[in-house]
């Protein structure tokens, strides 16, 4: 009865706007009344969030690379820099991905790639610069923190220089990948040659400091314990305090199908609801919390709007890295903007910044969509030959590389 007590207090404390402590956030995690987490962190949400609408955006998923020169257990994405298997997207498709997100209504991509050995930092601004010039007003979302990383230690420069010469270059904003757990217990037993944890969050402190902005992430429900997804949490809120340069958290469940480690039991809904929810009544600092619905589904998905957070992060036109392990899931931005009216609230879609669009552009994108759906139907109707195919790529998959 005690324990129930001190459980509710948690929550009451949470919601009523105080910070809680690891022990607590520990107490909370370690918890089985999913309905109480979730009417508590809706709570917060509703307190950080009054608005009447839900967010969500378009982007693309462009993994300009799957070579990669580290070892992660848990991906099925990369290939080694031997394999015959590698490649390195060129230019020229890179830009018909953009070109094809821009005619959805899209605003940014995702770009994120392996850890290449050879290329320098050069490379990548050319890169940038090679986007910039044809697609000035394209956010580019790009580099996660264990690129950068690596992009300093190829090139043998300082971390801030890179960070300034790429935003120079064009670099936008950057994901929160490559995170998984923030305790180097963990990133040792499941990665090689991979970015620790102080680093991955000196990335973005730097990057803060340039007057950037980025995103953090938590893939949880592998060889972490409970007091480790809280002791992530505990040093995002630290580098947040400090900074105040994250946009959002987006958690997620491995997905252990063809990986390194397909033995891992799948987490499930309820560790996935339950984390999600107990990051929004740790995270006090955040303002947004994106939900996750490639690894557990739509209806998931949705529900998470319910368990603390307010977005329904991004309609991706293209994911790879999720894909190869295993979860697709197919969805159209019908069914998104569908998910969240018929929980009470408005689909608005937003940028990386969670500014929305005005209602006319965002009308346009939503019609852009209805075409482009009508002839995917048609084309999966037609014979399989022709043009028809080149539709197939164009199938909206959602990825959870979305941060
Ligand atoms: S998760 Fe990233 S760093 Fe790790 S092997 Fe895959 S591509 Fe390389």
């Amino acid at each position: 009865m005690v324990a129930l007590q001190n459980h509710r207090e948690i929550l009451d404390k949470a919601v009523a706007g105080e910070r809680l402590t690891p022990e607590e956030g520990l107490r909370l995690l370690e918890s089985h009344d999913l309905a109480a987490l979730g009417r508590a962190a809706d709570a917060v949400t509703r307190r950080l969030h009054p608005e009447n609408y839900r967010t969500y955006n378009i982007d693309r998923n462009v993994n300009y690379t799957n070579v990669c020169t580290a070892v992660c257990d848990f991906c099925a994405f990369y290939r080694t820099p031997k394999s015959k298997e590698g490649y390195v997207l060129d230019r020229d498709e890179l830009c018909q991905k953009i070109q094809e997100t821009l005619d959805l209504g899209g605003d940014q991509i995702l770009m994120q790639g392996g850890l290449h050995p050879e290329f320098k930092l050069e490379w990548y601004e050319q890169l940038l610069r090679d986007i910039k010039d044809r697609f000035p007003s394209l956010n580019i979302h790009g580099f996660s923190p264990p690129e950068i990383y690596h992009f300093t230690k190829v090139s043998k420069l300082p971390l801030r220089t890179v960070l300034e010469r790429l935003k120079a270059a064009g670099l936008g904003s950057l994901p929160g990948g490559g995170a998984e757990i923030l305790v180097d217990r963990v990133r040792s037993a499941i990665t090689r040659g991979k970015v620790m944890t102080d680093d991955w969050l000196e990335v973005n402190r730097v990057w803060h400091s340039l007057g950037g902005r980025s995103t953090a992430t938590m893939m949880f429900g592998h060889v972490e314990t409970l007091a480790e997804r809280i002791e992530h949490l505990e040093r995002l809120r630290q580098v947040q305090d400090e900074t105040g340069g994250f946009t959002a958290f987006i958690c997620w469940t491995f997905q252990p199908d063809h990986t390194d480690m397909a033995d891992t039991p799948p987490a499930g809904s309820f560790e996935y609801l339950r984390t999600n929810a107990v990051a929004r009544l740790y995270l006090d600092n955040f303002a947004n919390i994106q939900s996750s619905w490639v690894t557990q589904g739509l209806k998931i998905g949705q529900l998470a709007l319910l368990y603390g957070a307010n977005d329904m992060g991004s309609l991706m036109i293209e994911e790879n890295v999720v894909a190869e392990a295993g979860t697709v899931h197919h969805l159209s931005l019908d069914e998104i903007r569908g998910a969240i009216s018929e929980l009470g609230f408005t689909p608005r879609q937003r940028n990386v910044h969670y500014q929305l669009f005005d209602s006319a552009r965002e009308e346009w994108a939503i019609e852009a969509n209805h075409q482009r759906y009508e002839q995917i139907r048609n084309a999966q109707h037609a014979p399989k030959n022709g043009a028809a195919r080149t539709l197939v790529p164009l199938t909206i998959v959602q990825g959870d590389s979305t941060a």
